[in-house]
């Protein structure tokens, strides 16, 4: 009946919550004979969020970019239980958690509670509203593979409804309108692919409205991309205004209506700019799960930002549970690159904790027997001294292999640490081959990389679809 969780009483259960960049690399590099693995996630898949503004223009499929969870599991030495359940609960004293059935459509049993050994917890982060009225009800995000294909139709509604027979001059404006809220990196290349769409295709399937297209960046901080070097910001800013993008910075949305946009402007001033679509990409903010878990640790759990870990990514005030990624506040950026080299540490991690624990079985056994303990007294001192390197687990270390982005117009942006000294800051077209190469070998599967590789060489030849799903 249901999932059979295959548990074996000599092994300690490790559950892991997610199934993105964290919970995927732990995976990946996880040694699944050691314990017995339930990974509950309520999203059944790995999605590669880099190429997420491509698919909100039609520039990469949706499927292209998403890796079945399952076929991670299928391909471990032991069985992984994937559950695609919601956890709703985490009790860190009892160690258990409970999770749920949150899709559409659920059986009769939709939620129940299971005790772990370790605890991997890795459920990301939301998009930050700061409660901003009219944000929920009115934008669009840009966090989910659902929010791109969001985007594309309510952005193809907004042309067709323009096109309709006598629209007039004003509301055509207004409908053609598109504003991104945000100007960090996924604000910037949804921008940037935006503009591609209009330059590329639109201006052959609408040539009586593509000129009016207009796209807006609004950002609250005097620049666009505050993480990358100044030089790259600038060249951002100037590619922009060529791309005719109108960036808007150190001004501030105040509220989202659903025609228009209420922003703070840097003299003071308030302005409403009428608008057709608005997407909101205004950062990340911890989930309500990470919230309830830090009240329920309230004299080790006190950074508002996220959870507080150990340099063994460690949960303080809770040994047996371990954080990655953007659920957590490190001295880390939230990035796909720091979560995954987490996921593979942890998974060096509990390997190493698997042989130690392994040793300890076989030198307390020795030891059981006084007289076998001295037959072979080599054989414990072997494995004390084996024992003495793993009680040493080294704690994390983060390699930086630099920042990419890309700005549209067939260029993109790097960051790129060069050995011993300084940063190699360089932006264009040869980048941007760069940026297609490097996106290109780190998607998940060879089965994702033909994908994407075909869906670039579809769009070369015939262009993006402009039909509204
Ligand atoms: P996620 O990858 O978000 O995974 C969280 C997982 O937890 C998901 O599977 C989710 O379904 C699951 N989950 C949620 N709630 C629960 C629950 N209650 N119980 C169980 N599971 C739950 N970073 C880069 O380094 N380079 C880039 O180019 C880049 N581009 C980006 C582009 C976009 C559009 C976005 C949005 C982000 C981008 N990032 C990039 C950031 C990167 O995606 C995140 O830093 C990364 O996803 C963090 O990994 P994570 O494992 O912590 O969380
Ligand atoms: P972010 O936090 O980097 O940027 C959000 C921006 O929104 C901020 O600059 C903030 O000032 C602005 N903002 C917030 N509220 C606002 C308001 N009311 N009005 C105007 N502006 C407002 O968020 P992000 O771009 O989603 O990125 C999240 C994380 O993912 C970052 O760590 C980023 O580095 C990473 N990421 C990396 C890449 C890449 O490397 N190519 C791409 C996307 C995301």
């Amino acid at each position: 009946p249901g999932e059979q969780l295959d548990f074996d009483p000599e092994k300690k259960t490790l559950v892991i919550l997610g199934s993105g960049w964290g919970a995927t690399s732990l995976l990946k590099t996880l040694d699944t004979e050691d314990y017995n693995v339930i990974l509950i996630s309520p999203r059944n898949y790995f999605l590669f969020t880099p190429l997420l503004p491509s698919v909100a223009v039609g520039t990469v499929t949706p499927r292209s970019i998403i890796q079945p969870t399952r076929y991670v599991a299928r391909h471990k030495k032991r069985k992984v239980s994937v559950i695609e359940a919601e956890a709703t609960d985490v009790d860190p004293l009892k160690k258990t958690v409970t999770f749920s059935d949150t899709s559409d459509i659920q059986g009769q049993v939709w939620s129940t509670t299971i005790p772990y050994d370790y605890l991997v917890y890795a459920v990301g982060a939301e998009t930050q509203t700061f409660n901003i009225p009219g944000v929920a009800e009115h934008a669009c995000f840009m966090k989910e593979l659902h929010d791109a294909e969001k985007f594309q139709t309510r952005f193809m509604d907004c042309v067709e409804s323009a096109a309709f027979p006598g629209q007039s001059p004003e509301e055509i404006d207004r409908l053609l309108h598109m504003v991104v809220v945000g100007g960090g990196p996924t604000g910037v290349e949804l921008s940037g692919e935006l503009h591609d769409f209009l330059t590329d295709d639109l201006k052959q399937w609408y040539p009586e409205l593509a000129e009016r297209i207009r796209i807006t960046l609004v950002e609250a901080l005097p620049t666009v991309l505050p993480s990358f070097s100044k030089q790259l910001i600038e060249y951002t800013e100037s590619t922009f205004k060529e791309a005719k993008i109108d960036v808007l910075t150190k001004t501030m949305v105040k509220e989202i209506k659903e025609k228009s946009v209420v922003v703070k402007m840097p003299d003071g001033s308030t302005k409403e700019m009428p608008m057709g679509l608005i997407v909101w990409a205004g950062g990340n903010k911890m989930r309500k799960l990470t919230a309830d878990l830090i009240a329920k640790l309230p004299e080790t759990q006190t950074n508002r930002r996220g959870l507080t870990v150990d340099d063994h990514l460690r949960l303080k005030g809770a040994e047996s549970i371990f954080a990655l990624g953007d659920c957590t506040a490190t001295q880390y950026a939230p990035t796909a690159q720091v979560a995954t080299q987490e996921g593979a540490y942890l998974a060096r991690l509990f390997n190493s904790i698997a042989r130690k624990d392994a040793l300890e079985k076989q030198l307390k056994a020795l030891q059981a027997d006084p007289i076998k303990a001295e037959e072979q007294k080599t054989e414990v001192e072997n494995l004390q001294k084996q024992l003495m390197k793993l009680e040493k687990l080294r704690p994390f270390h983060y390699s930086h292999q630099g920042s990419l982005a890309y700005i549209g117009s067939e260029k993109a942006i790097a960051d790129l640490p060069i050995f011993g000294s300084g940063n190699l800051a360089t932006g264009g077209v040869a980048t941007y081959l760069f940026w297609r190469s490097a996106y290109l070998s780190t998607l998940f599967s060879f089965r994702n990389r033909a994908l994407v590789a075909l869906d670039w060489m579809k769009v070369k030849f015939f262009g993006r679809d402009v039909s509204r799903e």
